[in-house]
């Protein structure tokens, strides 16, 4: 499929960068990753891995020499709480990242350049019934981003548009949907909802209790690591250049998804809710017609396996540190 031979992976040490790398190289691309550090959790698969700060436009110029095609998903981002408590912080380091990448990629005449954008660009008055219609790319107009990190990106995607039309770069966008799995943050204030849960649930007894955000109605899709780089470099290998949805479109409570996670790990667990912790919009669901059209494809991985998976991973990952040495020893 790539005939491509130079690569690069920004943001090539974080979650989805890490995976994206090991597939490119799987597939035998040369893959250069920056980061402003290395992957947490295991060794880079790069053939080079440089540490760059990409809100400095030299370093994005340096990032892109001798590269034909970049998937820019360096991103300051995080959790709920997070986007929700660091909005200029976001919205400086995003907005210099993006724009000094699509000028770099200009200036080295890079053939594509890939913007990892995020279902949080759609307007709240779309998303305010727990049953909400699954989002149609075109739904996010008229704008009502999510304040901060959702602006920052809608607007970065309307500079990959006018980089394509006024200077030719081929931009590809894809709009995530809660993308987890192994090897993704779980703990420290930038992990997602099913990471958190996963860690709360791994650290709780047999028959516990664990802290919910909100009233635990909230709706959410949730996407599989694997299909999300499956969907990612299906995109770059088209010739489609508009918004397109990237997420599983089977919606369910945060409630539900505890009960998923708490028979994986086969323990009775219930719920303390704390109704002022950030929650985000009430509902929110992928409709991924756009994206059968376009990739002939759509995610595969079911929610219980994905879960399953990341579940096992955290669960190990906190045995490795030593938080749970002693129920593993009695099981
Ligand atoms: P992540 O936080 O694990 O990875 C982002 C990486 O960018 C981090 O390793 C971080 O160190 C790096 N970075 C931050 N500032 C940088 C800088 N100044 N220079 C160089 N690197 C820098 O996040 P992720 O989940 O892998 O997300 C990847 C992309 O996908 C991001 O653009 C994110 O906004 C987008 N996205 C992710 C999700 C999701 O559910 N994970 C949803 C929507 C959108």
């Amino acid at each position: 499929m790539f005939k491509v031979k130079k690569i690069l992976v920004t943001g090539a040490g974080g979650f989805i960068g890490h995976h994206l790398v090991k597939t490119l190289k799987s597939k035998g691309c040369w893959v250069r990753g920056v980061d402003v550090k290395y992957p947490e959790y295991e060794a880079s698969h790069a053939d080079e891995f440089e540490l760059l700060d990409l809100r400095r436009s030299e370093n994005c110029l340096r990032a892109t020499a001798g590269i034909e095609q970049v998937y820019n998903l360096a991103a300051n981002m995080g959790g709920i709480g997070f986007i929700e408590t660091h909005k200029a912080e976001i919205v400086h380091d995003n907005v210099l990242i993006n724009l000094h990448m699509l000028e770099a990629a200009k200036k080295n005449r890079l053939d594509k350049f890939l913007f990892t954008s995020s279902a949080c660009v759609y307007p709240a008055y779309r998303q305010n019934i727990v049953d909400a219609v699954p989002l149609k790319e075109e739904d996010a107009y008229p704008a009502e981003a999510e304040d901060g990190y959702g602006w920052e990106k809608l607007y970065a995607e309307r500079a990959c548009r006018h980089y394509r039309e006024d200077y030719g770069l081929k931009t590809y966008i894809v709009r995530f949907h809660n993308i987890y799995g192994p090897l993704g943050s779980f703990d420290g204030g930038r992990e997602k909802s099913p990471a958190a849960i996963c860690r709360k649930i791994a650290l709780a007894d047999e028959v516990g209790e664990i802290e919910v955000w909100g009233d635990g109605e909230q709706t959410r899709s949730y996407c599989y690591i694997d299909d999300c780089v499956e969907g990612i470099t299906r995109l770059m290998a088209s010739a489609y250049h508009e918004p397109l949805n990237l997420g599983q479109d089977r919606m369910i409570t945060i409630n539900e998804l505890v009960a998923l996670v708490a028979t994986i790990a086969g323990k009775k667990i219930t719920k303390r809710y704390a109704p002022t912790m950030p929650q985000g919009v009430r509902g929110r669901n992928s409709d991924n017609t756009k994206l059968r059209a376009v990739l002939g494809w759509e995610p595969q991985t079911p929610l219980e396996k994905g879960l399953e998976k990341t579940y096992k991973w955290i669960e190990r990952e906190l045995i490795g540190a030593g938080h749970l040495r002693e129920r593993v020893l009695c099981a």
